[in-house]
C-alpha cells in the first residue's frame, strides 16, 4: 500500500460523510488537506449532491472551514452536463426537477430551463428531463415531471443516492428515491444516471488535470457510489468509516467493489500518507 500512496499526485474527496456531516466538519479533515498541500498532492471535491451549485458549494465549504474555489468542486450537475453534451448534443431546453442551484449550473452550460409552472403548455417545450435532489419538491412539480417522462423525453437522473446523509433527526429522500417514485408512476427508469458510480465523473478529472488513474486516490464513505466508481476508474479506492458504511458491511460486498484501503477516519489516512513519503515535513 505504501508504494501506491507514494505515487499519488491527487486526492479527490466525497463531501457528506467523508469531510463533514451536515454542518459539522470532522476534526481530521483540515489537517489532512493541509498535509496534502505540504506533500505537493493536489485535491478536489466530487459530490453527487447537486442541490447546491458549485459557487454555493465553495461558499459552504469556506463557511465550515475548508479553503475551496469553484474550480475545485465537481457535482453530479457537471456529470449531467457532460452526459448531455456527449449523448444528446442537439438538446437545448431541459425540464429540471431540482433546486435553483442545479438550474444555475445547467444554465451556465447554456441550457435553457423550461418553465415548470406552465405544465404541458411550456414554451419552448422541454427536450429532455433532468431529475436531481430536489429539496424544493412539490406535488405539482412531481406531476409535471412525470408527465414529460411519460411523453417519452430522454430522462436523466443526476445521481442514484437513495437518501442524503444528515446529522439531524430526519431522513432526506435523495434523487434515487425521487426517481423510484417517478418510475412507479410512469413505468420508466432513468435512461442514464450521470453521477457516481458513473466513472465518467473521475475520468473527467483525469483528463482535466492530466492525471493517470494510478496517480489518483478517491476517498468516500459509500460502497455503492464512491468505492464502485474509484475501482472501475482504476483510482486508489479509499473507504472512510465516518459516514454510511460500517466495517461489517464489507462482508457482503462483492470483491470487485471492495475498497483498496479502509480507514476509521481521515487522521489515519494522514498518518499513512506521511509514512509513505520519505523525508516529508511533519506538521
Ligand atoms: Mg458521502
Amino acid at each position: 500500500m505504501n508504494s501506491r500512496l507514494a505515487k499519488l499526485r491527487h486526492v479527490a474527496f466525497d463531501l457528506d460523510g467523508t469531510l463533514y456531516l451536515g454542518g459539522r466538519l470532522f476534526a481530521d479533515s483540515r489537517p489532512l488537506l493541509d498535509k496534502l498541500g505540504c506533500l505537493g498532492i493536489g485535491h478536489t471535491f466530487l459530490t453527487n449532491n447537486c442541490a447546491r451549485s458549485r459557487v454555493q458549494y465553495a461558499r459552504h465549504l469556506q463557511k465550515i472551514g475548508i479553503d475551496a474555489t469553484r474550480d475545485m468542486i465537481r457535482t453530479s450537475a457537471d456529470a449531467t452536463i457532460r452526459h448531455l453534451q456527449t449523448w444528446l448534443p442537439g438538446i437545448t431546453t431541459l425540464l429540471v426537477l431540482g433546486t435553483e442551484g442545479l438550474c444555475d449550473d445547467l444554465a451556465l452550460a447554456d441550457y435553457q430551463i423550461a418553465d415548470m409552472s406552465a405544465g404541458a403548455d411550456a414554451s419552448p417545450p422541454p427536450e429532455a428531463v433532468v431529475v436531481g435532489y430536489d429539496t424544493t419538491l412539490t406535488f405539482d412539480r412531481l406531476c409535471n415531471t412525470a408527465y414529460w417522462i411519460g411523453r417519452g423525453l430522454p430522462f436523466i437522473s443526476t445521481h442514484p443516492d437513495r437518501y442524503c446523509p444528515t446529522d439531524q433527526a430526519t431522513i432526506l429522500p435523495d434523487c434515487g428515491a425521487i426517481c423510484a417514485l417517478l418510475e412507479s408512476a410512469t413505468g420508466r427508469k432513468p435512461d442514464a444516471i450521470a453521477g457516481k458510480p458513473n466513472l465518467a465523473m473521475l475520468e473527467a478529472l483525469f483528463a482535466e488535470r492530466n492525471l493517470q488513474p494510478n496517480e489518483v486516490a478517491f476517498v468516500g464513505d459509500r460502497l455503492y457510489t464512491d468505492i464502485r466508481m474509484a475501482r472501475a476508474a482504476g483510482a486508489l479506492a479509499i473507504l472512510t468509516l465516518t459516514g454510511e458504511t460500517k466495517r461489517s458491511d464489507l462482508d457482503d460486498c462483492p470483491a470487485s467493489n471492495q475498497p483498496d484501503l479502509v480507514v476509521e477516519h481521515l487522521g489515519e489516512l494522514r498518518q499513512m500518507l506521511e509514512e509513505s513519503r520519505v523525508g516529508c515535513l511533519r506538521g
